[in-house]
């Protein structure tokens, strides 16, 4: 089986009902479709609510755009100086080099900018001024390579990549973005690794993950692979509606990560991109959820709940309610909603 990139494709493989194929045409109109073979592997066709499936399997409930939504949500073209940079905190910047992705998830962040009808990948041009943006600007530490997903770049395409950052010495950290070890884990293999490092730079690559039934066998080899070869794994995954929106599920995410030895880094309150409202909980709803990890799970399992406020502010970290302050005492909640004076009152 080949990645399925069209409703007739999705219909004759049982991902959609015939009858729905006028609607999800409409759909591929505006947004890429891609379901890896992996991925599509994982869908159980029997249960019309299958967490994989609802990632990647379109739905027409994206045609409906609300009025808080935005295409550009987190506010990247703001803060870009040059084309496939965006340089939003002082010390790090995004380089965008592709836009393309091995699966095209339905609530994307970066929907009107992924795909085939997407930005595409950066001309020699455009590569050359990012490059020379990211040297002349010595306060930039850290690269993180996004996209799209960087990952579907041949080995070649990022080995050259990885050599051009190394010529940068102000440049110490290089952070991948990637769906790739989950999506398509056949592909990392030696020759990827290897260009995934560059001599006097530390590699880092941040997995997106949503639902533990994305952690096979396969995916967990080849996060070993990663991790054995000495790089550092981070996940991010997004809470999202009807996929990971219970204790139980966030719970055996992030024990999987763990266990795979990758450190449970951001979870994301869902971007207001267009066509994504049947996929956001409410604030109070995410914050509850993750104020339920709290003591559920071992602090190694704790990840960070972040909001990207829109229009390009950068995040903010949405904290569990768990500290108040009344007269100069404070009160402190734990885990089991018990209530504690700090200082302790005698
Ligand atoms: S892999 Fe990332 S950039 Fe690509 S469609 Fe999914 S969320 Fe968007």
């Amino acid at each position: 089986m080949s990645t399925l990139r069209t409703p007739r494709e999705l219909v004759d493989n049982g991902l959609i009902a015939p009858e729905g194929l006028a609607g999800i045409e409409r759909v591929a109109e505006r947004y890429a479709i891609a379901i890896s073979p992996a991925m599509a592997d994982l869908i159980d066709k029997a249960d019309p609510s299958d967490p994989i499936a609802l990632q990647f399997v379109p739905q027409t409930a994206e045609l409906a755009t609300t009025p808080e939504e935005r295409e550009d949500p987190i506010g990247d073209l703001a803060h870009s100086p040059v084309e496939g940079i965006v340089h939003r905190y002082p010390d790090r910047v995004l380089l965008k080099a592709v836009h393309v992705c091995p699966v095209y998830c339905r609530f994307c962040f970066r929907r009107e900018m992924v795909g085939p009808q997407g930005l595409g990948t950066l001309i020699p041009d455009a590569l050359d001024r990012a490059f020379a943006y990211i040297a002349e600007h010595s306060e930039i530490w850290e690269v993180i390579l996004t996209g799209g997903d960087p990952l579907v770049l041949s080995p070649r395409r990022l080995s050259e990549l990885m050599q051009r950052l190394a010529a940068i010495d102000h440049v110490k950290i290089v952070r991948f973005h990637t769906r790739v070890p989950v999506v398509e884990p056949e592909r990392v293999d030696e020759s990827l690794i290897a260009a995934l490092k560059a001599s006097g730079k530390t590699t880092y690559v941040a997995l997106h993950a949503n639902h533990p039934r994305e952690l096979t066998p396969a995916a967990r080899k080849a996060c070993a692979r990663l991790v054995d070869s000495g790089i550092v794994m981070l996940s991010q995954s997004v809470l999202l509606k009807g996929i990971n929106d219970h204790p139980e599920t966030l719970a055996a995410l992030m024990r999987a990560l763990v266990e795979t030895r990758i450190k449970p880094y951001y979870l994301h309150h869902p971007d207001l991109a267009p066509g994504t409202s049947h996929f956001r909980l409410s604030l109070e709803e995410g914050r509850a959820l993750v104020a339920g990890l709290r003591g559920r799970i071992s602090g190694l399992c704790q990840p960070t709940y972040v909001l990207d406020i829109p229009g390009g502010y950068g995040k903010a970290v949405i904290a569990p309610d768990t500290v108040s302050e009344r007269g100069g005492c404070y009160t402190i909640s734990d885990f089991r909603g018990g209530e504690h004076a700090y200082p302790p009152q005698e």
